[in-house]
């Protein structure tokens, strides 16, 4: 199996709620979404996937998308006040860790036709979380 990896930088504000950390108060990260791309063959090229492919794909949707918005539970209480205020912002079913928002990414690019292996998300430099299908049986 060949792999492909690409490192995509992005900024985000959240918060968790039911948290008593310091990450119940909303913040934001300078975030590097680090995606893994896994391929059986090369194509006629030698490449298993090009990285502008990758980039054409994930990072203008990231740009567009997530790139600078607050990423929040959809039971924030924060997220009608942000709205109303024409704040962009994304919901997430439960709390925005970096877990769900790397299986977030992970879904939204498996859905775009992306045969993505792994997505993990470095909230800074030491600490990052991810998502990947387990293998199939
Ligand atoms: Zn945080």
């Amino acid at each position: 199996m060949y792999s492909v990896t690409k490192l995509i930088h992005f900024c985000y504000g959240h918060r968790l709620l039911d948290y008593q950390g310091k990450c119940r108060r909303l913040h934001g990260h300078n975030g590097t979404v680090e995606i893994t791309i896994d391929k059986p063959r090369l194509d006629s090229r030698g490449i298993a996937m090009d990285f502008e492919d990758i980039k054409s794909i994930v990072q203008l949707w990231i740009d567009a998308e997530l790139d600078h918005r607050t990423i929040l539970s959809a039971k924030d209480p924060l997220v009608p006040v942000l709205r109303k205020l024409e704040e962009p912002v994304v919901t997430l079913p439960g709390n925005p860790t970096a877990e769900a928002i790397a299986k977030h990414i992970f879904d939204t690019v498996k859905s775009r036709g992306v045969p993505v292996a792994s997505v993990k998300l470095w909230e800074n430099p030491t600490s990052c979380a991810g998502y990947r299908e387990a293998p199939s049986t």
